[in-house]
């Protein structure tokens, strides 16, 4: 057992190498929106393991849900069939409307088959993304990134086949398309370069654009799935359907499972794609009971509601909007941007101080995107906290 918060800091600084900047507490437990250090000590929480706790820590339900599946079997190879997997894929392609599902293990897994199963259905290699994109880390997903810190290091081996353009700009992707792009690939909400919501018609035009010129349409709904932006995808706020959409963050409720779905009449065929792990009886029984607990506390209609509370006590007269450093408050549902007129990285160690975990991206984001199951009182007490620290 450690005794204080400086002795993990030791053996992290000694075994585990930096690729995290980490805020100086250490956690041991979670119940709801709250989290507890080792010392003791409650911190409502904004972040939600990034927009991952969507029904908040430590559900009954979802507890349950794993022991039970955990005591009765775990894993398999996926050369057997289990019941949670094809109960969990019928679930999601009756959530989204799509017809297959891949199962995998995260996010940047997601994207991988999204890009393997266009290439492969398309027979072509280029790739148009936004600007500010974030898909993930592996060497696929990070070409389609397009933060140069993330990819700096290791252009050489990332595809040359990616042309980025402006986000929030359909004419841009049109004229980006030629007659070797598979697929365009788009976040309907921009998460990681600071919540950027586009105009309302953005999607539809692209969407419009690429059936014109028969291109695929990859949503990457990663992040904005799962009624973070209140509606079960970020697609619904504007009724349209992609090719090919990919799932992970709040699918698993914390435990790890990705998913990529796809329309009728695009899939791999066997041996074409595979993973060890993707949709274990564990991993899968758990997202059940996450998606069913998100049905059951209506936790979508609830993102939208408070989100729109949120930003509306926000830009009252007194409201975090009036602080000279508040440069734009922007989002949907309980996906929350503070854009600041300078860094915020000193805005989240003093937010700690005060018991509120909340993340900062793109330099000068306050990123919020709690569990949904957060109160109205505990949202206001955020508002009260970072009004504070912002005077
Ligand atoms: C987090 C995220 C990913 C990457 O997911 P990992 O599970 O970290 O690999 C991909 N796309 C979006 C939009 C994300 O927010």
């Amino acid at each position: 057992m450690f005794r204080t918060p400086g002795e993990v800091f030791e053996k992290e600084r000694r075994y585990i190498m930096p690729t995290y900047k980490r805020q100086p507490i250490v956690l041991i437990e979670g119940k709801g929106a709250v989290v507890t250090d080792i010392t003791g000590k409650e911190y409502i929480d904004c972040v939600g393991g990034i927009a991952v706790n969507a029904v908040g820590y430590s559900h009954p339900a979802v507890v349950h849900a794993i022991q039970t599946q955990a005591a009765k079997l775990m894993h398999v190879s996926n050369l057997y069939y289990t019941e949670p997997q094809v109960r969990l894929a019928e679930k999601l392609t009756a959530l989204t409307g799509m017809a297959k599902t891949f199962f995998c293990n995260s996010g940047a897994e997601s994207i991988e088959a999204a890009v393997k199963l266009a290439v492969k259905e398309t027979g072509k290699s280029r790739f148009v993304a936004a600007r500010g994109s974030f898909h993930g880390r592996t060497i696929i997903s990070l070409s389609t990134t397009y933060e140069p810190k993330f990819r700096a290091p290791f252009m050489p081996l990332l595809l040359k086949s990616v042309e980025f353009v402006p986000y929030n700009d359909s004419d841009a992707v049109r004229e980006a398309i030629d007659d070797e792009t598979a697929a365009v690939i788009l976040e309907p909400i921009q998460g990681e370069s600071g919540i950027r919501v586009p105009s309302p018609s953005y999607l539809k035009e692209v969407r419009e654009i690429c059936t014109e010129k028969d291109v695929l349409l990859i949503f990457d709904e990663v992040q904005t799935g799962f009624g973070r932006t209140g509606a079960w995808f970020g697609k619904d706020h504007e009724g349209i359907q992609p090719d090919i959409m990919t799932l992970a963050k709040a699918l698993g409720a914390g435990f790890p499972i990705g998913a990529m779905l796809a329309r009728g009449g695009l899939e791999f065929e066997a041996g074409e794609h595979a993973s060890t792990f993707g949709g274990t009886p564990l991993a899968c029984a758990t997202a059940l009971a996450s998606i069913r607990v998100i049905e059951d506390e209506k936790l979508v209609e609830r993102s939208r509601d408070l989100g729109a509370y949120f930003l509306e006590h926000a830009r009252s007269e007194h409201g975090l909007a009036s602080s000279p450093v508040v440069k734009e408050l922007r989002g949907k549902g309980l996906m929350i941007g503070i854009e600041l007129a300078r860094p915020c990285a000193e805005f989240v160690g003093q937010a700690l101080e005060h018991g509120i975990l909340i993340n900062c991206t793109a330099d000068t984001v306050i990123r919020l995107v709690p569990p949904l199951i957060i109160s109205k009182e505990q949202l206001n007490t955020v508002l009260t906290v970072l009004r504070g620290i912002m005077e």
